[in-house]
């Protein structure tokens, strides 16, 4: 297992399960960005993640003949798992400047894949507190096909103050140009509703901190100026489904309830959302084939694991 120092818990967790699918899925690349690095002739067939911090990721490179330490230090210092992944795609880019003629790679398949999506920018035309921990922030101006089920965005807003860098014209690729201190904030959303007649949309972002999107959505003001990179959809179980047990916590809720109204009245659907407590209830309305029951954090004894292992379906 990669050794991350330097970083908070959270940013740690984070940049593990990032490295964990690039080491996972993705070996073709991090073979083609170790080749660029020996300067020889291609001897690597299998790299390890060694350690990360802040200024560095070093990597075992393995060759039929044994195993080389191979430190890559980083153009700048590193503070999340964006910025890793910039480092990432600047190697990636290096290596295959190096190496025009090998293979196109797993991950630049998807690099490539990732760039042919559209960014879109927006207004905020209302929020509303829905539920004690819930804020509906409703945007205009987003015309943008309509992907279905669990639509999803990577929502784009600005940095207190910062609140002219999303622009019309804004384009994903133009993050890593900003300076940190006004590079707006991001994460990934879902539709809750969209009214793509009128280039609405509805989201529910749930407030977990002060800080991030969820800060910035406490205190959205009308005409706010965001960003949205999409539209994409996950949720694509197998044909003949006959049953969907779907498991969120708050940040879940949207697309639970988005794929639950999706689907034709006779399919069931076992829905076991975890919230706060009592009273912090997001407001569904769950159709007859929806088996919804809400699980409190705060009480004692309620676990979600439990609640699952328990089902009889
Ligand atoms: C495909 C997809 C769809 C999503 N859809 C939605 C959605 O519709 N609505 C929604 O609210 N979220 C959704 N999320 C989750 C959301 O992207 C994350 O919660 C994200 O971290 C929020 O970013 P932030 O900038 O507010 O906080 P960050 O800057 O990422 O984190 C700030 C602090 O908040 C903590 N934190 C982050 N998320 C949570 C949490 N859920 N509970 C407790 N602490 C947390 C972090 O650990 C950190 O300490 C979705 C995620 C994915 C991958």
């Amino acid at each position: 297992m990669v050794a991350i120092t330097g970083f908070t818990d959270s940013t740690t967790a984070e940049m593990r399960d990032f490295l964990e699918d690039v080491v996972s899925n993705h070996s073709d690349t991090l073979i083609l960005i170790a080749n660029a690095a020996t300067r020889s002739r291609p001897w690597v067939i299998e790299v390890e993640l060694h350690n990360l911090d802040p200024e560095r990721l070093v990597f075992n490179l393995i060759g039929a003949h044994g195993t080389l330490h191979h430190e890559v230090p980083f153009s700048k210092r590193i503070s999340g798992t964006t910025d890793l992944q910039i480092q990432l795609f600047k190697l990636i880019d290096h290596a295959r400047k190096a190496n025009p003629e090998a293979p196109v790679t797993s991950l630049e398949a998807k690099i490539q894949e990732r760039a042919a999506i559209p960014t879109h920018v927006a207004t905020v035309a209302a929020t509303c507190l829905i539920a004690k921990t819930t804020v509906q922030v409703t945007l205009t101006g987003l015309h943008a096909p309509v992907c279905g089920g669990d639509e999803f965005w990577y929502l784009m807003v600005p940095q207190p103050g910062a609140p002219d860098e999303i622009r019309h014209g804004f384009a994903i690729s133009q993050l890593e140009t900003i300076p940190d201190n006004r590079r707006p904030m991001a994460a990934y959303y879902t539709t809750r509703r969209r009214r793509p007649e009128d280039g609405e949309i509805d989201l529910w972002i749930h407030l977990h901190h002060d800080t991030g999107v969820a800060g910035w959505a406490a205190t959205a003001q009308i005409g706010d100026t965001v960003a949205l990179w999409g539209p994409r959809a996950t949720y694509n179980p197998p044909e003949g489904t006959s049953h969907h047990l779907l498991v969120v916590d708050e940040t879940g809720m949207p697309a639970a309830a988005a794929i639950a109204e999706a689907l034709p009245p006779d399919h069931p659907v076992t829905l076991i959302a975890e919230i706060e407590a009592p009273g912090y209830e997001p407001p569904v309305n769950a159709e007859s084939n929806v088996d919804l029951r809400w699980v409190y954090r705060s009480q004692r004894g309620a676990s979600l694991s439990k609640t699952v292992a328990a089902l009889e379906l």
